[in-house]
């Protein structure tokens, strides 16, 4: 229950050990075609330029940038939290030059700073964020900061390593041109799959490039060789079959349950976890309106070495918890409840082991409501 990998479905570690067929095997031809139109799906786009890049969500992120980038290109960087300061290293070695907005880390991207930043550059090309920032639990509003874009004149570039599943994320309803994700958080695959979708104007941009993207791996307009769909596909790179096998039994979970559940299944379990985690006393980083389901920050309590508790949980229980990072580390605890994990299981199963813990180590905390408060919610909800 940390903030990534999540615990993997074992329907997909069954696909996984299928038998390693050849990447362009008809029978694994048809896998793929299915695999587009299931991250479709999932992303809630048509963009035909939707596929999953064969390494992790850091890549799919890569795979925006040296497309969409050339030399000399401004883009405006939102930064509150671990990944937009990714994003802007890879703006960097793209020889772009990016603009970067800051947030204190917990809060969501303001649009108002992002809207003074794009009037100070006319000229910027895309504007880069994270909508779910897995260092903080904070949701940014993915809509309102594409149409602000749009209407200066920008592209979009939008990490949903976290979001994709887990909560609303609508593609083409939003007009987000360029998205990345990946497959270990609320899809619950194994890490090391980078689903990306890019739309009409993404693609304009691509194929009118100027100069060659820097990255022979990464260049879509490469990998469309094999990705492009059609009789023609040809050998590109040899694809990670069983992991690809894996990716496509995820997204015919997330088809079965329905993606709108799935969203709901995250929420509903946040609002259990969060009753248990108030209950004891804890308080939750992030301002309630731009909380994620899926990642929940809460401060470590007064005087409570963070690293000893975790280390105890995982020892005592076998359930692992995340740190903080950068500034917060020391400072917060991070809770995942994504794709399998959140489960109501592991719902009272975390507080109660969180709940002993802490007692244990003496902690300014309440004890002996925490399971009741998440318990009555669970009921409520019908769990
Ligand atoms: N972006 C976000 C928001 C993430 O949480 C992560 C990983 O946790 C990444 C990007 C990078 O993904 P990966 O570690 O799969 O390369």
């Amino acid at each position: 229950m940390g903030p990534g990998p999540s615990d993997v479905h074992p329907r997909i570690l069954e696909a996984m050990s299928r038998p390693t067929i050849g990447h362009l095997d008809p029978a694994f031809v048809a896998m793929m075609d299915q695999m587009k139109s299931l991250l479709q799906y999932a992303f809630q786009t048509k963009n035909d330029l939707t596929l999953p890049v064969s390494a992790p969500g850091s890549a799919g992120m890569e795979t925006c940038f040296v497309n969409l980038l050339e030399p000399g290109d401004k883009v405006v960087v939102c930064q509150n939290g671990v990944f937009g300061g990714r994003m802007r290293e890879n703006a960097e070695r793209c020889g772009a030059v990016p603009i970067l907005i800051e947030e204190e880390w917990g809060q969501p991207i303001d649009p108002e700073k992002v809207e003074r930043a794009l009037k100070a550059h006319p000229d910027t090309r895309i504007l880069a964020f994270v909508h779910a920032e897995t260092s903080t639990g904070a949701c940014s509003d993915a809509e309102t900061l594409t149409r602000l874009a749009h209407r200066h004149g920008c592209l979009v570039i939008v990490d949903t390593v976290t979001s994709l599943g887990g909560c609303p994320l609508k593609v083409d309803e939003w007009g987000i041109d360029a998205v990345y994700s990946g497959s270990q958080k609320c899809l619950s695959c194994t890490p090391g799959l980078a689903p990306v979708s890019f739309g009409p104007r993404a693609v304009k941009a691509i194929t009118t490039r100027k100069t060659k993207s820097q990255s022979w791996f990464l260049d879509l307009s490469l990998v469309m060789s094999y990705w492009g769909g059609g009789t023609k596909r040809a050998y590109h790179h040899t694809a990670p079959i069983n992991a690809l096998y894996g990716l496509h039994e995820a997204l015919v979970i997330l088809t079965e349950e329905g993606l709108e559940n799935s969203w709901r299944r995250h929420f509903d379990l946040h609002l259990a976890l969060r009753a248990g985690l108030e209950a004891m006393g804890l308080r939750f980083l992030v301002p309630e309106e731009a909380r994620l389901p899926q990642l929940n920050a809460v401060f470590v309590p007064n005087g409570i070495d963070e690293a000893a508790v975790r280390s105890e949980l995982l020892r005592r229980y076998g359930l692992e918890i995340g740190a903080g990072l950068g500034p917060l580390a020391g400072k917060i605890w991070r809770i995942g409840l994504m794709g399998f994990s959140a489960s109501p299981r592991n719902v009272i199963f975390c507080l109660s082991a969180l709940e002993a813990v802490l007692k244990d180590f003496d902690a300014p905390t309440t004890v002996g409501h925490a399971v009741l408060a998440a318990q009555e919610l669970l009921s409520a909800k019908g769990y």
